[in-house]
C-alpha cells in the first residue's frame, strides 16, 4: 500500500527516511490515552481524526455517530454500526490513513469483520508509557510536532507537554472566543480585566510568559467567523469591551466581530514583537453541516499581509479547496507561507497535484509539507505515510516529465519535509535527531 516511485531510488530513500517536522497536531496527552485502559478500541481510529465525518457524509445518521462515541457500546456493536460505512469511506484519504496504520504500524492485514478485535488488542497492548514516542518518533519518523492544544477554555499553553516530542503554538483562539473566557484566562494573573487596556495587558502577559517556549501562535477562527479582520480603533474596542464585560449588556454580532478583530490585530503585533509565526486555519472545516466556503478564503487575510510586512503568516491546510488562491498569495507576499498540514488526509490526490503547482509557482522555501492535525496519535502514522507517498510521487512525476532531475527532487523533498519548517519556526536543533 502507498508504494513509492521505485524507479527513483534516491528520491524514495529520502522520502521514506527523512525525519519530519510536523507543523500541526492537536494530540491528546499521553496520560489521557493511557487512562482509557480497556476503553480503548479500534473505533478510536475513527474519532477526532475526522473519519467519522466522512461516514456521516456517506449516509450514517448523526444519532449513530453520537452512539458510536458512547462508552456503553461494546466492540461488536460498534463494528456493526461502522461496517456498512467503512466500505464507503475506505477510499478517501481519511480511510487510507486508517488502513495503512492498521496494516503497517500494527501489522494486521486491514480493518474488517475478522480483524477489528485484533486491532483493538494490538492498540491496548501498545498502550503503555512511551506509546506516543513509539508512534510519533519510531514509526511515523516525526522529529518534532508543533502542538495546538484543544484542552478546553482558556488553556493557551499546555503546561506538561513532553518537550522532546512537542513544541507549542500559543492558542490565541481563546482570546477571540465569544464570550471571552475572562476568568479562566485570568488565572495566570489573578486579576480579571475590566477594560480593553487591561485585557490587552493580560494577552501581553501570555506572550511575555511563553514567547521563548512557544514557536508560533495559532488562530482557528473560521470555525466560528470569517477570516476578514478590520483594524478597529482602541476607543471602539474599549466601548464594546465595557458594554459586554463591565456593564454586562448583550452585544450585537457586529460588535462581537469588531472586538475579535481588535484582539487578533493586537495578537499579531505581539507575535511580530517576539518574532513568532502566525498559524491561521484557512479552507476546509472538520465535522459536517458547517462548511461556509465564503468565509474560509485566504484572500480575506490580504489586508493583514499588507499591514504587517514583518509578520510571518503560516497559512494552513493549503486553503483547500482554494489552493491556487493561496499559491498566488504566497507568490506575491514575502510574508505568506503555505502549510500542507491536514491536506494529505482531506484529499491526497488533489494535494499531490497542488504540490506540483506550489513548486512551479512559489519559492521552495515557503512550502511546509506535513502536519497530521489529529487528536489520536495513531493516525499521525497514516497521514505521515500519505505525505511521504504524495510528495515522492508529485516530484517523481515532475522528473518523469523533465521539469527537473532526481537530485533536484531529492533536495526539494528535504526542504519541504524538514528544512523549511526547521528554519521558519527556529526549531531547536538540539531536540531534533
Ligand atoms: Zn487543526
Amino acid at each position: 500500500m502507498l508504494e513509492l516511485p521505485f524507479h527513483y531510488p534516491n528520491l524514495c530513500q529520502v522520502s521514506e527516511e527523512i525525519p519530519l517536522i510536523d507543523t500541526h497536531e492537536h494530540l491528546q496527552e499521553e496520560q489521557d490515552r493511557l487512562a482509557l485502559g480497556e476503553g480503548l478500541d479500534f473505533s478510536y481510529l475513527f474519532f477526532r481524526p475526522y473519519q467519522l465525518a466522512d461516514m456521516v457524509s456517506s449516509g450514517m445518521t448523526l444519532a449513530d455517530a453520537n452512539r458510536l462515541q458512547s462508552d456503553s457500546l461494546g466492540q461488536e456493536e460498534k463494528w456493526r454500526l461502522i461496517a456498512p460505512y467503512w466500505q464507503r469511506v475506505g477510499y478517501t484519504g481519511y480511510g487510507r490513513a486508517v488502513e495503512v496504520t492498521v496494516r503497517e504500524m500494527y501489522g494486521i492485514p486491514g480493518l474488517n469483520e475478522e480483524t477489528y478485535d485484533e486491532v483493538t488488542a494490538a492498540m491496548r497492548a501498545r498502550n503503555k508509557p512511551g506509546v506516543h514516542s513509539w508512534i510519533i518518533r519510531e514509526k511515523a519518523g516525526v522529529a518534532l510536532c508543533i502542538l495546538h492544544n484543544i484542552d478546553g477554555d482558556g488553556i493557551v499553553y499546555r503546561q506538561n507537554a513532553d518537550p522532546v516530542l512537542y513544541c507549542q503554538a500559543l492558542a490565541v483562539n481563546h482570546f477571540l472566543q465569544n464570550p471571552i473566557p475572562l476568568e479562566k484566562l485570568a488565572t495566570i494573573t489573578g486579576v480579571v480585566p475590566d477594560s480593553w487596556a487591561s485585557y490587552q495587558a493580560l494577552i501581553d502577559r501570555y506572550f511575555n510568559l511563553y514567547h521563548d517556549k512557544a514557536v508560533a501562535i495559532k488562530n482557528n477562527c473560521p470555525y466560528w467567523r470569517s477570516l476578514y479582520f478590520d483594524d478597529v480603533p482602541d476607543n471602539r474596542a474599549e466601548e464594546i469591551f465595557r458594554k459586554a464585560y463591565v456593564l454586562g449588556k448583550p452585544i450585537t454580532l457586529s460588535e462581537v466581530k469588531a472586538l475579535q478583530d481588535a484582539t487578533f490585530h493586537h495578537s499579531i503585533r505581539q507575535a511580530v514583537r517576539y518574532d513568532l509565526p502566525i498559524q491561521i486555519h484557512t479552507g476546509y472545516l472538520a465535522d459536517n453541516y458547517n462548511l461556509d466556503l465564503s468565509r474560509v478564503h485566504p484572500a480575506n487575510l490580504t489586508n493583514l499581509f499588507t499591514q504587517y510586512p514583518q509578520a510571518r503568516f503560516d497559512i494552513f491546510h493549503t486553503a483547500y479547496p482554494y489552493q491556487a488562491e493561496l499559491a498566488a498569495l504566497a507568490k506575491n507576499y514575502p510574508n505568506v507561507y503555505i502549510d500542507m498540514c491536514w491536506a494529505w488526509g482531506i484529499d491526497p490526490i488533489g494535494t499531490k497535484k497542488s504540490l506540483q503547482t506550489f513548486i512551479g509557482a512559489v519559492p521552495l522555501n515557503k512550502i511546509f509539507g506535513f502536519g497530521g492535525d489529529v487528536w489520536m496519535a495513531d493516525i499521525v502514522y497514516g497521514y505521515a505515510r500519505l505525505a511521504r507517498w504524495g510528495i515522492a510521487w508529485a516530484l517523481a512525476e515532475m522528473v518523469d516529465q523533465g521539469y527537473f532531475g532526481e537530485e533536484e527532487a531529492v533536495l526539494a523533498t528535504r526542504r519541504i519535509l524538514y528544512e523549511n519548517a526547521q528554519e521558519f519556526f527556529n526549531l531547536p536543533k538540539k531536540v531534533i535527531p
